[in-house]
């Protein structure tokens, strides 16, 4: 899943993701949340409509970002006060208030509110954090099944929303209602732990007792050795059901991410194919290539040889080191839909290749 994190996929137009064949987005609750903020966003008719995406968006539950990017946090039972990293103002989240939030956006599928337990984190830490999670899932799951219906959208009829769409056609505006009500909202509860293979076990026993949709591994890929992370995922796996969705939080390079699919992993996310491209680097069957290096200055040959993305087939190594060398906007744009296109590719390879042989289940050792 490409990352969206303010209802955009940074550099991308929507219609280029479309062609590019993403399914699903993911945004980030914390950052809508703080602006436009959701209550515009609901009465925009939800983020699907707002940003003009018809496929399925994920939201994560904001807990991530409240740790990873606010201020002067304070954590109780209750939830976190934090104050916005954009003007210092003061917020509650609470696991109610997050649902909350992320119904509003309109969501398909929704993340419990849970702490990502820091790297490195003691056993007392990392318990206190997982009990702490394991509360905000009942809580998160009781307040997300009794106000779920409450979509942004649900209030209205098809002719209404046909009337209000303005230059939309009526064809447009039809199918777009269609496909929206149709949308059932879902909600994960997230495996934490630290990297207690024991206190996974507990969390993920926990969660599958309270009966979710589909699981998240959460708190991994925050500075731990690579190693670490691959462990982790492999004792938690097995004790999740397979025949429902297993999204691995916050994954990864290209390698990991072909790793873990095998291991039976249905889902990722990660920032790096799209962060990574404004920074010049590039995915490659090559390996990685950092794009401002002075030996592409004259390089006419494509980014990646072995790719059959738009950008590949069109511009030179020299022409997108020159975008990034004058710092043009085309440089994001065409590194990013060359990354994305990369790692999409990497994992319709490995759909195909799972297709052919499945997933061996684990032994949970
Ligand atoms: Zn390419």
């Amino acid at each position: 899943m490409p990352v969206g994190t303010q209802g955009t996929v940074k550099a991308v137009p929507q219609q280029l993701l479309e062609d590019l064949d993403v399914r699903i987005l993911l945004g980030n609750t914390y950052h809508l949340y703080l602006r436009p903020g959701h209550e515009a966003i609901r009465r925009l008719g939800g983020l699907h409509r707002f940003m003009s995406w018809e496929r399925a968006i994920l939201t994560d539950s904001g807990g991530f970002q409240v740790f990873s990017l606010s201020d002067l946090r304070k954590v109780t039972d209750e939830g976190v006060s934090f104050r916005s990293h954009i003007d210092g103002s003061s917020h509650f989240f609470s696991p109610e208030h997050s649902m909350e939030v992320q119904i509003a956006l309109g969501s398909d599928i929704a993340m419990a509110f849970d702490e990502c337990t820091e790297y490195p984190a003691d056993r007392a830490r990392a318990r206190a954090s997982l009990d702490v999670t394991l509360k905000w899932a009942q809580r998160s799951r009781d307040h997300f099944e009794a106000h779920k219906h409450e979509r942004p959208w649900g209030e209205r009829t098809l002719e209404q929303r046909t009337a209000d769409s303005g230059q939309r056609s009526e064809h447009q505006a039809e199918k777009a209602a269609v496909n929206a009500e149709g949308r059932t909202p879902n909600l994960f509860g997230i495996v934490q732990g630290g990297m207690f293979a024991d206190l996974r076990r507990e969390s993920a026993e926990r969660l599958v007792e309270m009966d979710f949709p589909g699981y998240a591994i959460g708190g991994l890929s925050v500075g731990e050795p690579r190693e670490l992370t691959r462990e982790m995922i492999a004792t938690t796996l097995p004790l999740l059901p397979a025949e429902k969705p297993r999204y691995v939080m916050g994954v990864g390079y290209p390698d990991e991410i072909a790793e873990y699919a095998r291991m039976g992993v249905d889902m990722m996310d990660c920032v790096l194919p799209t962060r990574a491209a404004r920074h010049g680097l590039l995915f490659t069957s090559e390996g990685r290539l950092n794009i401002r290096n002075r030996q592409y200055a004259e390089d006419q040959g494509p980014a990646d040889p072995a790719c059959n993305c738009m950008v590949c087939r069109r511009y030179s190594r020299a022409y997108l080191r020159h975008l990034m060398a004058a710092q043009e906007p085309l440089a994001a744009v065409l590194n990013t839909l060359h990354n994305l296109a990369f790692y999409l590719e990497t994992m319709r390879k490995v759909r195909e290749e799972l297709a052919e042989k499945p997933v061996q289940p684990q032994s949970g050792s």
